[in-house]
């Protein structure tokens, strides 16, 4: 992946020859059932067969009692008082089902507690309000400032947005050639670029909508076919979806060294910080470039001149490869907005990523149809999400051996035992159901499952808990031009985000979306230092449910003081897995 490439000493001039090896098939059908019925077949006779190499690892107390069933998840209460129904017909490239008012809106609980609109039919986008039935509920509180500051996106999106007077008149003018000054009612747009993976996108699609929210634009998606249909519209009544024929739509033109990019205006003196021209001598719009460059993210940006220059140009492109999230809570403009919209810091990407994101209705069938197949019935679930990176590529013995150090460290998993456990009864002298553990991997790999699974196939546990293996899919390569792959990565995504625990590799954004959406502080896999095959430590727990911002921005702008954030800032930390990085969480 570009961005960890970009820091390897050793990272191969193109990279991944992985893109060469066909795509293996998605295997969900067939596997997992065929491991668990296996299993149950063959307990009675486990007892005799197998020897405990795990014996000297203690045992496991169960916890399966304490975490809520997703069956015994309360089913909410019908809402409020009945909205019109109206149709909204999307714009004609717009992907996911038009949005209709519905007769009978979903409850506040399906809601998120008035994070989600009230103005969505369900059934154009059953994710939306089904997702959390999967889940616990959000261990963090969510403040009324945040959903009134949604509401009121909303309203200006709609009123901004695609197929509106507004735009066409932005785009008139953006043809044209002209930036224009259209006083505190104009409307502003800022429009994402893809980078990169699934993971990288949704991460800064997240850290564009929260700058949105932030400077007042619009947020709109410049949306690959590779992505097409993967998720619903997050606005009501509008769509997110860059219309077809937007004049600056070339993507080949959006890199470092383009000479509409902010820092390149300020080096070849089109614009200077600190003067604040008249908007309609501005150029028709500006590029931002937020690629992580020497482990810094491109200078001259967040800052508060900057911004306030950055302010007067009515349309804005934007191309990340980082969580950029933190960056915006260490520009002093944006800071007391952002405490009040996030008093809890380390649920900024947990909030936003379920307001934005709802797989659509053909990738929440894949979701939907493996959860109740393998995971819904379960007692606990665990996610291992294993990522081998082209440019520190980590020998499969390696890796499998650091991931169970790390399961029988931090005692993720029962202990195996030498023989089976004698039956359990109740008072009444029936025997007592064994309690499930599901085992979830998420690997582009076949190995770790194969081998996990085979552990406790061929061994009985300590406890006499079941431990159940699946993997929904290997695709043995990254494909990020493939739509079919992408569903299939978002849909392991979610399935990830409704484990109770996981263990995730370092650097991993695929992990930290999916931690992130859960709100479950992860453990993480440290990559071994570049020098060395093995990483001594197997994994830690990491502080904070926020993703990491792998490259932080200099602090002080252009006093350019060398001054660590972490010191400074109580709210921001450098991440276990990236030593350079940042991320947010609460003192
Ligand atoms: P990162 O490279 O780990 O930071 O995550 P990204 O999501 O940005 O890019 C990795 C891409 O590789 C994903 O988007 C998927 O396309 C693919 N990929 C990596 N791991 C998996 C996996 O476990 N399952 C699936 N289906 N795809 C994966």
């Amino acid at each position: 992946m570009d961005v960890k490439r970009a820091r390897s000493p050793r990272a191969p001039a193109d990279g991944d020859d992985d893109k060469r090896r066909p795509a293996a098939g998605w295997r969900g059908a067939v596997r997992p059932e065929m491991v668990l019925l296996g299993f149950l077949i063959t307990l009675p006779f486990l007892a005799f067969a197998f020897g405990g190499h795990w014996s000297a690892f203690p045992s496991v107390a169960s916890s399966s009692s304490s975490i809520p069933k997703v069956g015994r998840h309360a089913v909410p209460r019908a809402g409020p008082a009945t909205p019109k129904r109206t149709v909204v017909a999307p714009p004609k490239n717009v992907s996911a089902a038009p949005t209709i008012t519905s007769p009978s809106p979903p409850s506040q609980g399906k809601l998120l507690g008035g994070l989600l609109s009230a103005a969505f039919d369900e059934s154009s986008c059953q994710s939306r309000y089904k997702s959390s039935l999967y889940r616990k509920p959000s261990p963090f509180k969510l403040s009324p400032y945040l959903v009134q500051k949604l509401r009121k996106y909303e309203a200006y999106h709609k009123r901004c947005g695609p197929g509106t007077k507004s735009y066409r008149k932005a785009i008139a003018q953006l043809a044209a050639g002209r930036n224009v000054d259209g006083g505190k009612s104009r409307c502003k747009y800022v429009v994402w670029f893809p980078c990169n993976g699934l993971g990288n996108r949704m991460l800064t699609i997240a850290s564009t909508f929260l700058y949105a929210l932030l400077s007042d634009r619009v947020l709109l998606m410049s949306v690959p076919q590779e992505q097409e249909g993967l998720f619903c519209e997050p606005f009501p009544g509008t769509s997110w979806v860059l219309p077809g024929g937007f004049p600056q739509g070339n993507p080949q033109k959006l890199h470092v060294g383009a000479p509409e990019s902010y820092v390149n205006m300020l080096k070849n003196g089109v614009i200077r910080s600190g003067k604040q021209p008249a908007s309609t001598s501005l150029p028709p719009y500006v590029y931002l470039h937020v690629e992580q460059t020497h482990l810094r993210l491109s200078d001259n940006i967040f800052c508060d001149d900057d911004q306030a220059l950055l302010g007067k140009f009515s349309w804005m492109l934007l191309k990340s490869d980082s969580y950029f999230a933190p960056a915006l809570f260490l520009t002093p403009m944006y800071e007391k907005e952002l405490a009040r919209m996030f008093p809890e810091k380390e649920s900024v990407f947990h909030h936003l990523g379920r307001y934005l994101f709802h797989p659509t209705n053909k990738v929440w069938g894949i979701v939907s149809r493996y959860y109740e197949a393998y995971l819904a019935r379960v007692d606990d679930k665990i996610g291992f999400q294993i990522r081998i990176f082209p440019e520190k590529p980590v020998k499969f013995e390696n890796m499998y051996d650091q991931l169970v150090r790390c399961i029988k460290e931090q005692r993720l998993l029962p202990e195996l035992g030498t023989a089976e456990p004698a039956a359990n009864t109740t008072d009444a002298g029936k025997k007592k159901k064994k309690k499930v553990k599901a085992v979830l991997i998420a690997s582009l790999y076949s190995g770790y499952y194969e081998k996990i699974r085979g552990m406790y196939y061929e061994n009985p546990t300590k406890t006499g808990e079941i431990v159940a293996v699946y993997q929904p899919s290997h695709e043995e390569q990254q494909q990020y031009t493939s739509n079919e792959h992408n569903q299939k990565a978002l849909a392991e995504i979610y399935l990830l985000s409704y484990c109770d625990k996981i263990a995730m590799s370092a650097w991993s954004t695929f992990g930290y979306v999916a931690y992130g959406f859960a709100g479950v502080k992860p453990w993480i896999l440290l990559r071994p230092d570049w020098d060395k095959e093995v990483s001594a430590i197997a994994c830690v727990r990491s502080t904070s449910v926020e993703p990491c911002l792998h490259s932080p921005p200099i602090l002080g702008c252009r006093a350019k003081k060398d001054v660590d954030v972490a010191a400074v800032k109580p709210y921001v930390r450098h991440c276990e897995d990236v030593g350079f990085g940042l991320k947010l969480f609460d003192t």
